[in-house]
């Protein structure tokens, strides 16, 4: 299973999501805390976020260990947002270990994370094609789809979610998504975590970025919407 994470709030560098916080997804790669399958996340690693004056969204992803990559502490450094993912990789086997089939996936201002695994027969039959033949890929394909569609972000993870979840029984289906105004993400099968007690903004995690006693876990099959007025958690 992957790490993933994501800000919304003022502008901050990814380095809050990445290695700020002594949990910070570098350390999650190598030494996770709460990861239920897989030991580390070796397998690559993405990082969006919006630009400021543009508002488009910048992604950089790549297919090696984060902690191998020197160039992104001053990448991520000089990059400031108020909205951010990130998430670091460990493939499910069988899954091709590329840049196309890393998170985030990418839609024009939306990006997503998924973290876990869903057979392709539960998930193919939603859209028709995605950038990777990873799992993952296929998972956000659906998605953009829908929000193309017309749904709000939220509901758009909501029905890919349960759809492919009653067609695969063993699926599990942890999304994180983002579009520049708000983090939207599934509790489907693994582990998830809000911090929404700071003043200046909401941070979501598959595990506490920190020791903090402000991080609450969110309970299996449920939706959490983060807006600018803060963090709601509804039933799947
Ligand atoms: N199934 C996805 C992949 O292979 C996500 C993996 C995970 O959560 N470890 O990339």
């Amino acid at each position: 299973m992957c790490r993933h994470a994501a800000w919304l709030g003022s502008p901050r560098s990814p380095a809050v999501l990445l290695d700020e916080p002594e949990h910070g997804l570098v350390r999650q790669s190598y030494a996770p805390r709460m990861q239920r399958h897989g030991m580390i996340n070796a397998d690559g690693f993405g990082v969006g976020w919006y630009d400021p004056v543009s508002g488009e969204a910048v992604r950089y992803r790549r297919s090696i260990p984060i902690w191998t990559d020197a160039n992104l502490p001053g990448l991520a450094g000089a990059a400031r947002s108020g909205c951010l993912i990130a998430a670091v990789r460990s493939a499910t086997v069988g899954m091709p270990i590329e840049e196309s089939a890393t998170a985030p996936f990418a839609d024009g201002r939306l990006l997503l994370s998924h973290n876990g695994r869903v057979r392709a027969e539960a998930i193919r039959s939603l859209v028709d094609s995605a950038e990777s033949t990873c799992d993952a890929a296929w998972v956000a394909a659906a998605v953009f789809a829908r929000v193309r569609g017309g749904a709000p972000l939220g509901d758009a993870l909501a029905e890919v979610v349960t759809h492919a979840g009653t067609k695969d029984p063993e699926a599990r289906l942890n999304l994180l998504a983002c579009d520049g105004a708000t983090v939207a993400a599934t509790t489907w099968g693994d582990t998830l975590h809000v911090d929404d007690t700071g003043e200046d903004g909401v941070l979501v995690a598959s595990e506490p970025l920190s020791d903090r006693p402000s991080w609450r876990p969110v309970p299996d099959r449920r939706l959490v919407l983060v807006t600018p007025g803060g963090a709601r958690i509804e039933p799947l």
